[in-house]
């Protein structure tokens, strides 16, 4: 394969299987860095893009944004990354850096948001990816590439609400869902200090919740459990995306309580318990740079631990399949076994 093409895997059109596509290298920026990939998560993100859920899906469309290689060629203003460095990079490839918010240091905000997605042009189920430097993190030594793909954009997800609501200590939180995201929201709200209640569809699902470091877990649609837990959390994170019973839930919150969604869940609620118990709920979406660092390093200090299957990239549309079906214990990695890298 000549160095100047990429090999990739793209769904053609909306809600197509991926298929093996190649392409040019897109040119590199002053301030850009490539990087080739060795490993990269499947999120929930990507079978919505492919999907066009967003809206903004441009086709060919090469899905993958939970990426982690090593640096292999640098833009001429680049200093703090060189060829061989490792390095994982999510959601975020890149941001105008001029807008009100990248100038305040919320550069996941940026205005020009559609654009700067690590898979435009193409993301990470792919050879190599081109990102701006400073949205690609160097990684230490000893997280291995599988758990840091998987932080790079779920565990950035959960840790960016959790610690900026961890004010106070001895919180009592509901986790709603636990999967891919919900897994590592148990493990890093314990290690903030929160009173965890792991809160799933599936009964089955208990035993691993309190491995994971849940001080509870509760059945979502055992209304009776439900019932008894009203006014009992501080805050309720969702990570879910359905089967999720609104009333019942926003009644376990105590006055003044918040819900936080970190997924793209429909929502239907009553808005009469909102305002009379003064409920928020509100959205959290990634982190800026310095969250994805402190995250990675509080990862580390906490050992916190993704729980990771993983499969050979060549299975990609088999490794989507068990993402969407709900199937992926808890998060699935895709390591690149087939494409030529180039480190
Ligand atoms: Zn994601
Ligand atoms: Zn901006």
């Amino acid at each position: 394969m000549s160095s100047s093409l990429v090999s990739g895997y793209a769904a053609k059109a909306v809600g197509k299987q991926l298929e093996a596509f190649t392409y040019e290298q897109p040119k590199m920026g002053k301030h850009d860095v490539r990087v080739s990939v060795t490993h990269c998560g499947v999120c929930h993100t990507d079978i919505h893009a492919i999907e066009d859920y967003y809206g903004i899906t441009k086709f060919p469309f090469v899905p993958g944004h939970e990426i982690v290689g090593h640096v292999s060629a640098v833009g001429t203003a680049v200093s703090r990354l060189k060829e061989g460095d490792r390095v994982g990079i999510g959601w975020q490839g890149r941001a105008c850096m001029k807008c009100k918010w990248c100038l305040q240091g919320e550069e996941h905000l940026c205005m020009d948001i559609v654009s700067s997605g690590v898979w435009v042009p193409y993301g990470g189920f792919s050879s190599s990816v081109l990102v701006d430097n400073r949205f690609a993190y160097p990684l230490p030594d000893t997280l291995p590439s599988e758990a840091a793909a998987v932080l790079m954009c779920a565990g950035v997800a959960v840790y960016s609400p959790l610690q900026s609501y961890a004010i106070r200590p001895s919180q009592k939180i509901g986790i709603i869902g636990v999967g891919g995201l919900g897994h590592l929201a148990i493990q890093f709200a314990r290690a903030l200090d929160y009173e965890v209640t792991a809160i799933s569809s599936s009964p089955e699902k208990k035993e691993q919740s309190l491995a994971f470091g849940a001080n509870h877990f509760m059945v979502s649609n055992d209304q009776t459990s439900l019932q008894q837990a009203a006014f009992n959390f501080d805050l309720l994170l969702c990570t879910a995306s359905d089967n999720i019973n609104w009333g019942v839930l926003l009644n376990t919150l105590k006055k003044n309580g918040s819900m936080i969604l970190v997924g793209f869940p429909d929502v239907a609620f009553n808005s009469t318990d909102l305002v009379a118990h003064q409920l928020s709920i509100t959205g959290s979406f990634l982190g800026n740079r310095t969250t994805m660092q402190e995250m990675l390093s509080f990862a580390q200090t906490h050992n916190i631990k993704p729980k990771v299957e993983l499969m050979p990239m060549t299975k990609v549309n088999e490794a989507l399949r068990k993402v969407k079906e709900g199937k992926a214990r808890y998060r699935i990695v895709l390591f690149n076994d087939s494409i030529d890298t180039e480190v």
